[in-house]
């Protein structure tokens, strides 16, 4: 994400259409680099807690983890075969075959004490613990062994020292670090940690997010009734649970708030007792129905912005309550979702002590155009194809969800920018 490639630009509120604010000083528009910026500044320092490894999925490591043993712990072999000395069948090949006696068995996990004695093999299998004398093993395919005599293994191959075998801390020394502070951990730290024998991880303690809804055309989802003139399914908090959980957070999915003064407030509230961070959706625009700005402020909230210069979600609030923060996303489906990916997610992140909290991209190569007449940037709902090329997943309207499930990622396109096909585009993607 470019960083501070913008001057802030400072707007004193002074719509005639709000009579619940007084005008102030609040830098109101913000771009979306000093709004974030601002809100991680804000973001306090994470505390820690020892979970169990196995509950550590999208957790971030509070302090490096350092290896308590090698990887692997010892030498072993990496094929089903024979451990061999590699000098005793450098001449053997499929016409004229080296004959060893086999000298013993290892499975893997057994201990083994014993030795390789020269011009002998020992029956060896992946994992198997390399016998002290080996410096090779011979993979089964490249031997025989005749039914008639089956104490002697014929080596149709001769093998290169060391070759097939897993050296004893190759994968990782002990001391090094399996896993640095603020990493976001998923399956494959997770397999690294279990493999160096940790069971317990130090992890940031998780953020818990107030989910509220505000609206009084909304009716939940699965209400039996069906819905009256006017009225739409309530969709945001279902999305904004799922994006909390995948960086660690605790939702709480708050009552439906109908556009009410009084209710906005003790929602809120309740909101603010019990979480560390409120994200309400709806409400936070200009119209005279609009009550989650005026309902913090009177609670004691301070409001840091209000207004951040990007497409969709210009309605952005960002306000802070001693150690509590309030994210004010804008109603619409797909402004709600984008901003809480390029707003809130790394606000929770941080809260966490992550290192990385900017979506992921990858490259792609715009397939056709994307155009922006508008003056603000957009981030547009691309999708992928196999081959890398960038398409537009369908109509862009912020209250379009069928291009937003349809998507992969989005591209930020610049304020009255086209961008041509064949445009090389770094596609931000979301879990
Ligand atoms: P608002 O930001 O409250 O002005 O809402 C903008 C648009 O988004 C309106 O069309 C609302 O009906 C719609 N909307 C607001 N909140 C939600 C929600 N939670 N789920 C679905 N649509 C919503
Ligand atoms: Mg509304």
């Amino acid at each position: 994400m470019r960083s501070g490639a913008f001057p802030l630009r400072l707007i004193t509120y002074h719509s005639a259409l709000d009579t619940r604010r007084p005008s102030s000083d609040t830098p109101l528009m913000l771009e979306l680099e000093q709004a974030l910026e601002r809100i991680l500044a804000s973001i306090p320092a994470p505390k820690s807690e020892l979970i169990p490894l196995g509950e550590a999925h999208r957790r971030v490591t509070f302090e490096k983890i350092a290896a308590g043993i090698d990887l692997p712990p010892f030498d072993n072999s990496s094929m089903d075969g024979y451990a061999v000395r590699a000098a005793d069948i450098l001449s053997a090949t499929a016409q004229a075959p080296v004959s060893l006696p086999l000298g013993g068995r290892i499975a893997a996990g057994e201990r083994f004490s014993g030795e390789l004695s020269a011009g002998s093999c020992i029956r060896i299998f992946t994992g198997s613990t390399l016998p002290a004398g080996a410096d090779a093993v011979v993979m089964q395919e490249d031997t025989q062994i005749d039914p008639k005599r089956p104490h002697e293994v014929l080596f149709l191959d001769s093998a290169k020292p060391w070759e097939n075998i897993r050296f004893r801390g190759e994968d990782i020394k002990h001391g090094a670090t399996i896993a640095a502070p603020g990493e976001l951990l998923n399956a494959a730290h997770m397999a690294l940690l279990a493999a160096s024998g940790v069971a317990h991880v130090p992890v940031s303690r998780r953020p818990s997010v107030a989910l509220l809804a505000t609206g009084s055309e909304l009716k939940e989802a699965g209400d039996s009734a069906a819905l009256a003139p006017g009225q739409i399914y309530e969709s945001n908090r279902t999305a904004l649970a799922q994006m909390v959980r995948s960086v660690g957070g605790i939702p709480k999915v708050f009552p439906i708030v109908p556009d009410d003064a009084e209710e906005t407030r003790s929602a809120l509230e309740r909101a603010l007792a019990e979480c560390d961070l409120v994200v309400t959706c709806g409400g936070v625009s200009v119209g005279e129905m609009d009550f989650v700005k005026g309902a913090f402020e009177d609670l004691g909230g301070q409001l840091q912005f209000w207004k951040v210069e990007i497409k969709p979600g210009r309605p952005f609030v960002f306000g802070r309550r001693r150690e509590k923060f309030l994210f004010g996303l804008p109603g619409n489906p797909v402004s709600a979702f984008v901003t809480f990916l390029l707003l809130v997610r790394p606000a929770l992140l941080r809260w966490q002590g992550a290192d990385r909290v900017v979506l992921p991209a990858s490259a792609g190569v715009l397939a056709e155009p994307l155009s922006n007449p508008g003056g603000r940037r957009h981030f547009m709902r691309v999708r992928v194809d196999g081959k890398g090329n960038v398409h537009s997943s369908g109509i862009q309207a912020s209250h379009v969800l069928s291009s937003l499930a349809l998507a992969d990622g989005l591209v930020d396109v610049p304020a009255k920018t086209n961008l041509s096909a064949g445009t090389a585009v770094q596609v931000l993607r979301w879990e």
